[in-house]
């Protein structure tokens, strides 16, 4: 889940003068300099200040790693077991799946992770700063024009669960800004941000939960739903389970023959490696290709043939697109 309006992170008490960022345009996110990212970086810290002072909560307290900042009342000892460790994983994994150097900021400064204890206080948040006024998720992620990323949410009863839903939206977050501005479709986004937040997490239940739904559905259909799934703005709520489970074919499909190329890496510093298919598929996406285009062209095969394969590998013959 997010918003795809794409707002700025508001900071209401902006100086008079202070320029403003760059519109929104299609294309390649520029590299940005030292000082633009520092510059991006006290922004940020400023959205802390004055978000505690605005927003109730149970006394919010500050956390930053390399690439995250904390913006959090959930107590500090919860916040070092269910957030922290698994925010740095998952950057990790998405820059090894997406061939970067992990030394490499792909952030605007970094990204925020502003997560409270109660509800109301996440959407009279989301409310103030991004004006959405939904219900019904524990977290979102917000998209701004300038790039930057802001993922809030509540804490709620099931804090792992939380922590995966936190890890879903923060994938969004990064496909954002991996390589142009251009948007991935939805099954696609959503396979990828529950196929992380699996991983990361170690197997969340609601997300296991999920793909068991989405395989029994599959099966008594023998369809993923057609046009309903492959080309919705917003996939609905029980097809996560069978994006996630199609991306992970997708992204496991031909791996071997990638992993053979791999150089052993003989130090800890990054040693660059060919993109996987699932990599070089999601480039031709973010260059401009359809993404039907582009899974032909890297795959070598069609969507129904993939579909099908994907089928036998779940046990489901014949099954349809
Ligand atoms: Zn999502």
């Amino acid at each position: 889940v997010y918003d795809r309006k794409r707002h700025m992170l508001a900071v209401p008490e902006k100086k008079p003068g202070e320029s403003q960022p760059e519109r929104a345009v299609r294309g390649t996110w520029p590299r940005l300099s030292d000082e633009q990212q520092k510059l991006a970086v006290s922004r940020e810290r400023a959205h802390f200040d004055v978000l505690r002072k605005r927003i109730p909560n149970r006394g919010m307290h500050f956390h930053e790693t390399r690439r995250f900042f904390f913006f959090t009342d959930i107590p500090q000892q919860t916040v070092d077991k269910y957030l922290v460790p698994y925010m740095d994983k998952m950057y990790a994994l998405l820059c090894d799946a997406y061939s970067l150097d992990p030394e490499e900021n792909l952030w605007v400064g970094k990204a925020v992770i502003v997560a409270f204890v109660d509800e109301s206080s996440f959407w009279q948040y989301e409310q103030a700063y991004f004006g959405y006024s939904g219900r019904g998720a524990q977290a979102l992620c917000n998209r701004n024009r300038d790039g930057s990323v802001v993922v809030a949410g509540y804490g709620g009863d099931d804090l792992h669960y939380f922590s995966a839903a936190v890890v879903h939206e923060t994938t969004h977050g990064f496909n954002y800004r991996y390589r142009t501005r251009n948007d991935l479709p939805s099954w696609l986004d959503e396979g990828m941000a529950e196929w992380v937040a699996n991983h990361v997490t170690g197997g969340d239940r609601g997300i296991t939960q999920r793909i068991q739904e989405a395989t029994q559905r599959m099966r008594k259909t023998g369809s993923m739903g057609g046009d309903a799934f492959f080309k919705a703005e917003q996939i609905d709520a029980v097809s996560y389970g069978q994006a996630n489970a199609f991306v992970g074919f997708l992204a496991s499909y031909n791996s071997k023959a990638t992993k053979a190329k791999k150089t052993p890496a003989k130090s800890k510093s990054y040693a660059p490696h060919e993109p996987t298919t699932f990599c070089k598929f999601i480039n031709g996406i973010k260059d401009g290709a359809a993404w039907e285009a582009s899974l032909q062209k890297v795959y070598g095969t069609s969507l129904d043939d993939l579909v099908g394969q994907f089928g036998v590998s779940q046990g489901i013959p014949n099954l349809q697109r």
